[in-house]
């Protein structure tokens, strides 16, 4: 909860934080400009009011000069002046009386005199004023200084109203902002708060709850729907877990209560040597099929934790082939099958060879157990450029299709008296294609019930 909720407060804080840096831009942006050409245009006036003025001016010797009527030009003289400067920068005309004492700009004026023209802001009686400074020019040469004044008061007026309101929409305009982002940032993580709750009542016990939630296919919708997907994953695995303890509970149990079956009966009354002998060879055989079935569940186990090392290295697959065959072929001439090995490609292969002998192992193992005597196993292998495929192939009773699919799941038999007569625990398979897996390889059976079945392990070179 804490989490979302400092989620929803750093989602707001960046939101107010770039909304700031923008609003702030902006209102810079709108004061500067219009600052500028406020100025700009009272600085355009006071050219124009130059302009008119010059041609007004007479020289009275060296003392340059305004008819007086000029004053009745400029009627409003609290709001605007005429100066006048000689060539040694003497005031030589001044309307400026009634506009405060006005101090005298000499650079300005000395600027003036040199030839140049400038603007200037100054301040009379605290009052913003802006003056032109214009050379008087006779015969060309620069003869007096005219200078032009006019009060900025309007100006700055309105750049002060609108300072004020940009500083009072400013924060105004961040808090409702922060208040919309607070609401926003609520609403998008409202469902997270719900999935949160849900996730929360869910248990190991009890994965069969969704959440179900019917949001839209954006982000926190695939967010429920991925999170909905991963439990109904669990569950299966779960599932499948407690199916294989009990399984192999029960596999467990059948020879422990056949042996202690055996064992009570024996104990009832006194017997022969012989019928000793024929129960301890009973008890040997389960003890047998136990240690089987407890070394293939330690295989398993350790392949599902990652425990089994598969060591890579060249692996001669006729010779793999070859070895698997011949270590199986006293099993096979007692039960009268035909072995046959067909010669191959010569191929090398990257993999683990005690792993894959175990594997083909396996598979003729079953073959031999699955085949009537009189039958035919064979094993071979083919390859191209990206793989090796290795094969069994028997004459056997075959897999009916509704066996097919299920036949490599742990403890699965197709025909449970069957297999148990034989020995068979229902893991070989399950190992085979651990052992092929872990390879980057696949395993898959093709069958005919009746006629026999192929197993292909398929491997990457
Ligand atoms: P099991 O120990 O029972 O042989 P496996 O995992 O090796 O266990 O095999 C699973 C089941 O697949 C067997 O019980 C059997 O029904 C079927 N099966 C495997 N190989 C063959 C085969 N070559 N021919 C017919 N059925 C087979």
């Amino acid at each position: 909860m804490l989490g979302l909720r400092s989620i929803r407060l750093r989602l707001t804080l960046w939101y107010v934080l770039l909304l700031a840096i923008i609003l702030a831009a902006f209102s810079a942006g709108i004061y500067l400009t219009l600052r500028h050409n406020l100025y700009a245009n009272l600085d355009d006036s006071l050219e124009a009011r130059a302009n008119d003025l010059m041609p007004l001016i007479s020289q009275e010797g060296a003392r340059p000069t305004l008819s007086a009527d000029v004053s009745a030009d400029s009627p409003d003289l609290g709001e605007q002046f005429v100066r006048l400067y000689d060539a040694s920068g003497q005031l030589t005309f001044d309307n400026s009386g009634a506009a405060g004492s006005v101090p005298v700009d000499g650079g300005a004026v000395r600027n003036a005199l040199a030839g140049g023209s400038a603007t200037r802001a100054l301040s009379v009686d605290g009052e913003p004023f802006r003056a032109r400074f214009v050379p008087i020019l006779q015969n060309g040469q620069p003869a007096g200084a005219l200078e032009v004044g006019r009060a900025a008061g309007d100006v700055s007026d309105t750049l002060n109203t609108l300072l004020v309101i940009l500083a009072t929409a400013y924060p105004v305009t961040l808090a409702v902002a922060s208040l919309g982002g607070v609401f926003l940032a609520s609403r998008a993580l409202s469902p997270i708060d719900k999935l949160t709750r849900l996730a929360r009542r869910m248990s190991a016990d009890d994965l069969s709850q969704r959440l179900n939630l019917r949001l839209p296919d954006d982000e926190v919708g695939r967010l429920a729907r991925t999170f909905d997907e991963m439990i109904a994953r669990l569950e299966d695995a779960f599932r499948r877990q407690r199916q294989f303890t009990a399984d192999a509970s029960h596999e467990l149990r059948t020879p422990l209560t056949a042996v202690k079956g055996e064992v009570e009966v024996a104990l009832t009354r006194p017997r022969e040597p012989d019928a000793y002998r024929e129960v301890l060879q009973k008890v040997n055989e389960e003890a047998d099929r136990l240690i089987r079935l407890v070394g293939s569940l330690l295989t398993l186990a350790r392949a599902d934790a990652g425990q089994i090392p598969v060591a890579l290295e060249a692996v001669d697959v006729a010779n793999l082939v070859d070895s698997a065959v011949e270590q199986v072929r006293p099993a096979a001439q007692q039960r009268d099958i035909e072995l046959v090995l067909p010669p191959g490609p010569p191929v090398t292969l990257r993999a683990d060879e005690d792993l894959l002998l175990q594997l083909l192992l396996n598979l003729l193992d079953n073959a031999i157990k699955y085949t009537p005597s009189g039958g035919r196993v064979t094993a071979g292998w083919s390859t191209n450029s990206a793989q090796v495929d290795l094969w069994v192939r028997d004459t056997g009773a075959g897999i009916a299709p509704e066996h097919l699919p299920h036949i490599f799941d742990r403890f699965y038999r197709a025909d449970k008296a069957r297999s148990r007569a034989q020995g068979g625990v229902g893991l070989g398979l399950s190992i085979c294609r651990w052992i092929a897996e872990a390879h980057g390889g696949s395993i898959s059976a093709e069958s005919e019930p009746g006629r026999g079945s192929t197993f292909t392990v398929r491997l990457p070179r």
